[in-house]
């Protein structure tokens, strides 16, 4: 699965092949590579939505739950992201529905609104790992110190960690807003490295991440290397290129020679 650096890294577009060798700290992403985040945020959004369709019933010619969520909703946050470039808040998902029925025809924030309180009260719960999560903490910290390296708000992303016991597995846990650096910012790669972490030098930091515009782009940016956990299958770009691509997390077990 590993091969050696290109000597030409840039020349091509595939990924450029990881420098195993070189690797002496990990991070982690969070949303989308250690916890099964969309799902819990498509779950979290069916019940609240049924209720606004039952009030106007032309919502439902959009599709069913799961569309509107995954290519409508998403897209509109996916927007809004766009417009703002910097930390994410949650006041940004109450805009997200508020577009939802703007764009709709619908002029009724209030309802909006009740929708977004209704969804942030129901997707906390619906967090799970992904199956293969704990096993690769487990076993690659015996190896190597860890850094989670996550965007987000603070509440939302210590939530996230203390649900499920992992500030345990890492040396450093370094959440966006709490620093107030966001990746892509190579600024926040440097961070997690800062001492006591200050003995690895930023060639020697793998991060893996699900977001190349995020984990991929700030990893290199900072002069770390990166794997790119694509699950999903998505086609490669032409703007942002991963030392590795990994399929699931556990292969990273396998591209790290730990089992
Ligand atoms: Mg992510």
């Amino acid at each position: 699965m590993t091969t050696t650096r290109d000597s030409t890294p840039d020349a091509a577009h595939e990924p450029r092949g990881l420098d195993v060798a070189r690797v002496e700290v990990v991070s982690f992403d969070l949303d989308g590579t250690l916890i099964d985040s969309r799902t819990a945020w498509r779950d979290g959004f069916a019940a609240p939505f049924a209720r606004l369709a039952e009030r106007y019933p032309a919502l439902l010619d959009l599709g069913d739950s799961a569309h509107v969520h995954d290519r409508i909703f998403q897209k509109y946050l996916i927007e809004i992201w766009e417009r703002v470039r910097g930390e994410w808040s949650p006041d940004y998902v109450r805009d997200g529905w508020r577009i939802l029925l703007d764009r709709h025809a619908i002029s009724d924030h209030a309802a909006a609104d009740a929708a977004y309180e209704e969804y942030e009260a129901t997707w906390p719960a619906m967090m799970r790992l992904f199956e293969d999560s704990l096993e690769v903490l487990e076993t690659v910290q015996r190896r190597y110190p860890l850094v989670l390296l996550t965007n987000g708000n603070a509440t939302h992303q210590r939530m996230k960690i203390d649900a499920h016991d992992l500030e345990k597995w890492f040396h450093r846990v370094v959440v966006s807003e709490e620093v107030g650096l966001v990746k892509p910012d190579p600024a926040i790669f440097a961070h997690a490295l800062s001492a006591p972490l200050d003995i690895f030098a930023a060639p020697s930091a793998l991060h893996v991440g699900d977001m190349r515009s995020q984990d991929i782009a700030g990893a290199r940016a900072a002069g770390w290397q990166s794997a790119w956990i694509n699950r999903g299958g998505a086609p490669a770009d032409d703007e942002h290129h991963p030392d590795i691509e990994i399929a699931s997390l556990s292969e990273l077990l396998d591209v790290l020679g730990l089992r």
